[in-house]
């Protein structure tokens, strides 16, 4: 299911995608890294991650064109075999990988693979924000990590396959533009904490043959149906969504709206939900805050009776002073 098309068909398509200008220039500046069969991102990853390895003079380029997701995958894994074995630099540019998730394969496609001549494989993120001073913004770094981390993951279904099983390595490579200019420059990342974290959520991924057992006989979500028809079949699985959706998933205008439709306490974000304990909507947060639900033993009604206490006492106060 594309989640965007949905998004569209639901009336709120997400604010997904960047810029043409910024489209432009990300493709612009992965050609060059990858210009002169990838010369300048083979001597960036020998330098940045594995400097007494020989030059990568000979690198191989193997053409990954298949049909279909799937048949791209299966040329990848053939291509990494076989470049396991040459023993050779080899660049695996686009390459396609497939990745369980909740039972279901996903297929992801990293900006490039690099197979190193002792024949383990690094997972290479071109980005286009920049490295000022070999350091990049935080916040896109830990973005490009985490999406690494699952690329790192899918490969190593595939190297598992390999005999003997290859190495992929957990120190990916970032290559970004050069302070404010075009040229690349790299900078290594651990990415063992993200895969860590991955790999325990998708174990706890419920199955998607779960989640479709539990839906009402007949659901369907063709972005083609009559719009109230597609809500409501959405709207029959479960969603709890939070700010931190707008950041990672197309239905999050949908669900956002949906969310503050019915109070919930998650539409302004998971910590606060945390606080309020087992109070899940706004009203009954204000019931719990003006005493008249909620039981007084639970620390957040407790606080919550507090802080309506003090709010009316400052309003008195307030009262008082402008008479
Ligand atoms: S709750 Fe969040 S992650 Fe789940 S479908 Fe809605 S926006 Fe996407």
């Amino acid at each position: 299911m594309n989640k965007a098309t949905l998004a569209a068909a639901l009336g709120a398509p997400s604010a997904f995608g960047q810029s043409q200008f910024a489209f432009m220039r990300g493709n612009s500046f992965e050609a060059r890294v990858k210009a002169d069969g990838g010369a300048e991102l083979l001597r960036l990853v020998r330098e940045k991650l594995d400097p007494t390895a020989q030059a990568p003079d000979e690198a191989l380029v193997p053409d990954l064109a298949a049909v279909g997701p799937e048949g791209r995958a299966a040329r990848t894994a053939l291509a990494l075999r076989e470049a396991t074995g040459a023993r050779a630099w080899t660049l695996l540019d686009h390459p396609m990988l497939a990745l369980d998730v909740a039972g279901s394969p996903t297929f992801l496609e990293p900006d490039a693979v690099v197979v190193h001549p002792d024949g383990s494989w690094t997972v290479v993120e071109i980005k286009s924000f920049p490295m000022l001073d070999g350091s990049a913004d935080p916040a896109k770094v830990g973005a490009a990590a985490r999406q690494s981390a699952v690329y790192v993951l899918a490969l190593e279904e595939v190297a598992a396959r390999v005999t003997p099983p290859a190495v992929v390595r957990h120190r990916v490579l970032l290559v970004c533009p050069k302070d404010f200019s075009n040229l690349p420059t790299a900078s290594p990342v651990d990415v063992r904490k993200q895969r860590a974290v991955t790999r325990r959520q998708l174990a706890r991924l419920t199955r998607i043959e779960e989640i479709a057992d539990a839906l009402p006989e007949g659901t369907c979500f063709a972005p083609d149906l009559p719009r109230e028809e597609l809500t409501a079949a959405v709207e029959s699985v479960p969603a709890t969504y939070a700010p931190e959706c707008l950041a990672a998933c197309e239905l999050a205008f949908h669900c956002r709206d949906r969310s503050r439709a019915q109070g919930a306490v998650t539409s302004y974000g998971r910590s606060l939900r945390a606080e309020l304990g087992g109070l899940a909507t706004v009203d009954e947060v204000l019931a719990a805050a003006h005493g008249t639900a909620g039981d007084p033993d639970d620390p957040a009604v407790a606080a919550l009776r507090r802080a309506a206490r003090l709010r009316a006492d400052a309003l008195a106060g307030e009262a008082a002073v402008c008479r």
